[in-house]
């Protein structure tokens, strides 16, 4: 009996896909320039199925890679070394809400909107908002230590997890934490094991935290002739008014070059340097009303074009359109496109943005940058738009060296969200010192000696 033969039994022959066009969206995340086919992919609806398919795998000295949803920017899920891809996509059940505890249980396969939608008709809030959250799972969230927007007032993922269910490479199964906030009952083995991407184990339950759902929500979009004007009201907002907005991102001019060529429609002061896009939330319509007004007069003062402000959901879909598609948009606008995701101290993004325009000027690229202002995580998209993407490609490896070391001397860091996957890897060496590299091999080495759970990542 095959491995196949095995895995259908475990699973019920539906669920063990085999056909190559079948397999073709279980070759790649959204990182699409890095793919690789699969063997086959299996599909288990239960904790138990997940290591039951482990434990064949193992026995037939086939390789596993855990997948979410597949929306991963660093080619984390892309099955390398003969690997065989373990999808949790049918894993997609709220197991329980906790409305005393304020906690919720769910699958690692759920859509992250989808336990937003569900937790909010409870008047509950689970903030973390990848902007992939449409698409992206609980479970790849937590894997990756997702952020999103929210950051800089809620946290990342992490700050929500209090248990996980997982199984470790030689099919050992662990369950650590549960429904409550404090725990330090030895090593944190839950939060050792956030961010993992699949490398250390799979994920086959999730507890998180939940917090009340603020029930005011302010949306601004505030146009400023340059980003350094911008980004002092960044700091301005944070420092002196001490507001902490739930959200304040920033795109940049080619940004918003990129968006409106994207969805063919001239973008509120479209001659902008930068737009910020705020959001305030709070407990009450008047406390948060003043909030905006202190924030909207500060922006003036300093030389906002505007302040625009999203009165109903339909404004603020509007507001938010372009940052939604920024990703998309940066792909459409070339024929390669390579974005980097560095995080450096807030008050480092104008210098960051200045040596990143310097740098486009030198390698006669536009570089596209937005993202999250107040954390100082940046996307930074460089794009190539002649036709023939070869010679661009060949010089990937110069152009990332260069803005890596850009952001080493502003005291930032190579990822602040999309993770190391495959496609950082070759740069992780360079970035860590040798002891951490060390001790992350070794306990890459402790876990899964045969690099069985998803091959050739992060370390290996
Ligand atoms: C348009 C767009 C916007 C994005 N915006 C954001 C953003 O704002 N913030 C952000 O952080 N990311 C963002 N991302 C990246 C991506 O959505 C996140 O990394 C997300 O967490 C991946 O979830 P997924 O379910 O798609 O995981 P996948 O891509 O399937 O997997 C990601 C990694 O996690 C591992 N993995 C997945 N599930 C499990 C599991 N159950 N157990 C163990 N390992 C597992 C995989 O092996 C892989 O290494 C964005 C992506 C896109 C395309």
């Amino acid at each position: 009996m095959g491995l196949q033969t095995s895995l259908e039994d475990i699973v019920g022959k539906d669920y063990v896909i085999t056909d190559p066009q079948a397999l073709v969206p279980y070759s790649h995340d959204e990182y699409l320039r890095h793919r690789n086919l699969p063997p086959l992919a299996i599909l288990p609806d239960s904790p138990a199925e997940v290591v039951e398919a482990m434990k064949a795998c193992r026995a037939y000295g086939v390789p596993v890679t855990p997948r979410g949803r597949g929306t991963g920017l660093a080619g984390g899920a892309v099955p390398l070394n003969g690997s065989v891809v373990l999808s949790l996509e049918r894993m997609n059940r709220v197991k329980e809400l906790d409305l005393e505890d304020g906690t919720i249980s769910v699958e690692p396969g759920l859509i992250v909107e989808a336990l937003h939608h569900y937790v909010e008709s409870k008047g509950l809030f689970y903030p973390v908002d990848p902007a992939s959250l449409d698409s992206c799972s609980i479970g790849g969230n937590v894997a990756t230590n997702a952020g999103g927007p929210r950051a800089l007032k809620y946290g990342v993922t992490r700050h929500y997890v209090l248990g996980i269910d997982a199984v470790l490479p030689d099919g050992r199964v662990i369950s650590h934490g549960g429904k409550y906030i404090k725990n330090t009952t030895g090593y944190d083995l839950a939060h050792a094991l956030i961010g993992n991407e699949g490398t250390l184990c799979v994920f086959t339950g999730i507890t998180l935290k939940l917090i009340p759902l603020p029930p005011a929500q302010r949306d601004l979009l505030i146009p400023f002739s340059t980003m350094s004007d911008a980004a002092r009201a960044v700091v301005k907002i944070l420092n002196q008014l001490r507001i902490v907005p739930a959200v304040l991102e920033f795109m940049d001019k080619t940004s918003i070059k990129v968006a409106e060529a994207a969805t063919d429609k001239p973008f509120p002061h479209t001659d902008a340097g930068a737009h910020l896009l705020i959001q305030l939330d709070g407990l009450d319509e008047e406390e948060v009303d003043k909030q905006m007004i202190r924030v909207g007069e500060l922006c003036m003062e300093l030389g906002a074009q505007d302040v625009m402000v999203a009165l109903n959901d339909t404004m603020r879909d509007r507001l938010w359109e372009a940052r939604r598609i920024l990703h998309e948009a940066c792909n459409a606008a070339s024929s390669a496109v390579e974005m980097q995701d560095v995080s450096v101290p807030r008050s480092q993004i104008p210098r960051l943005l200045a040596e990143l325009e310097a740098l486009g000027k030198r390698i006669d690229k536009p570089i596209a940058c937005f993202g999250h202002a107040g954390d100082g995580n940046v996307h930074v998209s460089i794009l190539h738009q002649d036709e023939d993407p070869e010679p661009f490609l060949a010089s990937l490896d110069r152009i990332n060296t260069e803005v890596l070391s850009i952001v080493a001397g502003l005291g930032g860091t190579i990822s602040g969200e999309h993770g190391i996957g495959s496609v950082k890897k070759k740069y992780l060496e360079r970035w860590l010192g040798d002891n951490e590299m060390a001790l992350m091999k070794a306990l890459k080495r402790m876990l899964d000696p045969e690099d069985f759970l998803n091959p050739q990542k992060i370390v290996c």
